[in-house]
């Protein structure tokens, strides 16, 4: 027997006009749709006249469901996948079946929409060409803190999700690592209060302290980021030669990597350490 096909449907993310046409097509297709939260979707389905075998697929149950969809697209079912808002597998249930279906053969095909983020970068005015997404930050201090380092690290605008009630803790936790950064923070896309509040960080604290809905943080990338071997030069040629020696190398080898690093002659280095015997 053909198996069926696995659809990967974003839904809106606050408009319900924000759906294509296709997906409204493969909804009313498909044999089950597998939703992040049954009751939300059937607002979604109502509104499209849509009516369907839903079966709930969240976070807590996706291995178990996982393995009853399978079988279901293995005896020729179609399904679709959707989650509360956006794009299932980002921040959202998905992945697990998804890798699922990809061992087992089984077609996965994305139906695109809406997703938060790309919209949220798409109108901040930071740098679009390259991006890191982050999504949640985690809760638990060090795996945090390794986070927030990344942003530190990146010299692309970084996207994080946010809860409301978590917003004024985790834009302290950034400027203390990042400093006073400019920010962006988009609110409640393509709903009624939609709004895009810009500046540092200091300024957005002051402006969030009753904030509420849906929201993301876009951090501007750091434009002083500098390569390892920006940081190397700007060492004394003394600590540029510990450097070295403390990864156990030859003097020769310490000699020529330092003369490749500063773009100077090996024996200028070389020079440079006989004279201060
Ligand atoms: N799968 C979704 C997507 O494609 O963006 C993300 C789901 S994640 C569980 C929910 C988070 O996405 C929210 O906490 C918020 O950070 C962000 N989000 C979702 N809808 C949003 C909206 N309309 N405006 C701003 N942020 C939104």
């Amino acid at each position: 027997m053909e198996c069926g096909k696995l659809y990967i449907v974003a839904t809106p993310i606050g408009n319900l006009e924000d759906i294509t046409y296709r997906a409204i097509n493969v909804l009313n297709s498909v044999d089950i749709i597998a939703a992040e939260d049954t009751r939300h979707t059937l607002k979604l389905l109502n509104k499209y006249e849509i009516s369907k075998h839903l079966i709930s697929y969240h976070r807590h149950n996706e291995e178990i469901k996982s393995d009853g969809l399978i079988k279901e697209l293995k005896e020729g079912k179609n399904i679709a996948l959707v989650s509360d808002a956006g794009t299932p597998g980002i921040c959202d249930p998905g992945e697990v079946i998804i890798k699922k279906c990809v061992e087992e053969n089984i077609e996965v095909i994305p139906i695109p929409g809406a997703c938060a983020f790309v919209n949220a970068l798409i109108c901040s005015g930071l740098n679009t060409d390259s991006f890191l997404f982050i999504g949640f930050l985690p809760l638990n201090k060090k795996n945090r803190r390794e986070k927030l380092e990344q942003v530190e690290n990146s010299k692309n605008t970084v996207i994080l999700y946010e809860a409301p009630h978590k917003l004024q803790a985790t834009l302290k936790d950034l400027k203390d690592v990042v400093g006073n950064r400019t920010i962006v923070v988009a609110r409640e896309l393509t709903k009624i209060h939609e709004e895009f509040i810009r500046g540092n960080i200091d300024e957005i604290i002051q402006r969030t302290l009753e904030i509420k809905g849906e929201l993301i943080i876009l951090i501007e990338g750091n434009a002083n980021l500098k390569t390892e071997k920006e940081k190397l030069k700007d060492l004394s040629l003394e600590d540029h030669y510990l450097y070295y020696q403390r990864t156990g190398i030859t003097k020769k080898e310490i000699i020529k990597n330092i003369a490749k690093d500063r773009n100077i002659a090996k024996n200028e280095v070389y020079m440079y350490f006989i004279d201060r015997k």
